[in-house]
């Protein structure tokens, strides 16, 4: 018989939570009959592209906000790439001066072709979680 098989070194991974798939055929997609249910009921609005994008704009948000956390306001795209930051996804993006700005929801910088540079939470707009008494829905 020509049948091939092969032997993965990982284990495919659930569509829906992520999770390694250890049972099972080497083609299934999902952990469960839940993660199946929930992943199809999602795919109605082409919302797996749009989670993922979410997704990115997290996490490149949350490393944004702890570099400015640490008063870093300048960093090598090498070590943002290490970090997981993804320079593809972003909200806005605008010339000023010469320079690229770009926006990530309220922190922005200017990207160069080798770091970004005067990281900055802009402070014109409210946000969403702005309280009429001044105090802010903090994101953690
Ligand atoms: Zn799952």
């Amino acid at each position: 018989m020509a049948k091939t098989y092969r032997i993965k070194e990982e284990h495919p991974r659930c569509l829906e939570c992520g999770d390694e798939i250890v049972y099972g055929r080497s083609d299934k997609k999902f952990c469960g009959v839940s993660c199946r249910a929930r992943y199809h009921n999602r795919e109605a609005g082409s919302s797996k592209s749009r989670m993922r994008i979410l997704s990115i704009l997290d996490r490149n948000y949350s490393i944004l906000e702890g570099l400015l956390s640490l008063e870093i306001t300048s960093i090598g795209n090498a070590e943002l790439g290490a970090l997981g930051f993804n320079h593809e996804v972003i909200t806005s993006s605008a010339k000023i001066r010469g320079h690229t700005e770009v926006s990530c929801f309220d922190i922005r910088y200017f990207r160069s072709e080798t770091k970004i540079f005067n990281i900055h939470r802009a402070v014109s707009a409210p946000l969403a979680g702005w309280q009429p008494d001044g105090s802010m829905n903090k994101r953690h």
